[in-house]
C-alpha cells in the first residue's frame, strides 16, 4: 500500500528553496502556492527575517489551512553592516535612479547583483581608508548567510529557527566559481572549504547551510513530540 505523505506548503515561488526542502523534510510532500494555480506575494515588510517569515507563513496559513513552512533568508556582509540582509533578493548595490532613488533589483540577474555586491564591499572598504591588500584580505571580507524558517501549522501555533553560514565574500565577480545552489552562492567563499557555496554538493550546502541547520532543527522539533506537533490533525 502506497503510504501518502502529509502535505506541507511552502510560502516561496523559488524553485531552489523547493528543491532544498524536498531534501530537508523527505517525509513531506512539498507543494508551493503555485502548484494549486495560487498567485502569492504577500507584503514583506517586517524588520528582521524571523518578522518576513512569520508574515509569508501566516499569510497562506489563512488562505489554505494547512501546514505551511516559510523561509527568509539572505546575505549579510559585515563590512556593509549586515546589508543586504532582509533586502538580498532586491539588492542593486549603489544602483540609483536618475532621480537619486534606491532602486528595486528584482529586475537584475543575479550575476549583476553579484558583481554589484562585490564592488559596494570594495568601494566601502576603500571609502574607509583600507589599503588595496587589505580590501583583499579575507578577514576584512566576512559575511553571514541567515535563514529564518518558520513552521506554522494552527491559528497562532508555530515553531521557528534560525541559522546562519559564515563565510567570506570573493574579492572580484569574474573569479564566481560553482555551479549547484542558487543566489550568491557562486560568490560566498568557506575558507574551511577552500571553496564557494556554488562548488559544494547539494549533500554537503544541506548539511553545513544556513537553511539546513534551521531545516534540522525545525525537524528535531516536529519529531521531539509528534503528537503535540501532529500535522496531520490542526
Ligand atoms: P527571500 O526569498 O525574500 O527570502 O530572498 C532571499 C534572497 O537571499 C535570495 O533571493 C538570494 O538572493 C539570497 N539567498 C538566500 N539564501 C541563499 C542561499 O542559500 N544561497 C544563495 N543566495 C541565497
Amino acid at each position: 500500500m502506497q503510504c501518502m505523505k502529509t502535505e506541507i506548503f511552502l510560502a516561496s515561488g523559488n524553485a531552489h528553496k523547493k528543491h532544498e526542502m524536498e531534501e530537508l523534510f523527505p517525509e513531506y510532500k512539498i507543494l508551493t502556492p503555485k502548484d494549486i494555480g495560487l498567485e502569492f506575494d504577500p507584503d514583506e515588510n517586517g524588520n528582521s527575517f524571523f518578522e518576513n517569515s512569520l508574515i509569508k507563513a501566516k499569510a497562506l496559513y489563512e488562505i489554505v489551512k494547512k501546514p505551511v513552512l516559510a523561509d527568509d533568508s539572505g546575505i549579510c556582509v559585515d563590512a556593509l553592516d549586515g546589508k543586504p540582509g532582509i533586502f538580498s533578493a532586491r539588492y542593486c548595490g549603489r544602483l540609483k535612479t536618475a532621480d537619486g532613488k534606491i532602486l528595486d533589483g528584482h529586475n537584475l540577474s543575479q550575476t549583476e547583483q553579484n558583481a554589484l555586491l562585490i564592488e559596494d564591499v570594495n568601494l566601502t572598504l576603500k571609502e574607509k581608508g583600507f589599503s588595496e591588500k587589505q580590501i583583499r584580505d579575507m578577514a576584512n571580507r566576512s559575511c553571514h548567510y541567515a535563514c529564518a524558517l518558520v513552521l506554522y501549522y494552527g491559528k497562532d501555533r508555530f515553531i521557528c529557527s534560525q541559522e546562519t553560514l559564515e563565510g567570506c565574500l570573493l574579492y572580484d565577480a569574474n573569479e564566481s566559481r560553482g555551479t549547484t545552489g542558487f543566489g550568491y552562492d557562486p560568490i560566498i567563499f568557506l575558507p574551511k572549504f577552500g571553496k564557494t557555496v556554488a562548488e559544494l554538493t547539494e549533500e554537503e550546502k544541506n548539511a553545513i547551510s544556513h537553511r539546513g541547520k534551521a531545516a534540522k532543527i525545525l525537524h528535531d522539533a516536529i519529531n521531539i513530540s509528534a503528537t503535540r506537533y501532529d500535522l496531520t490533525n490542526i
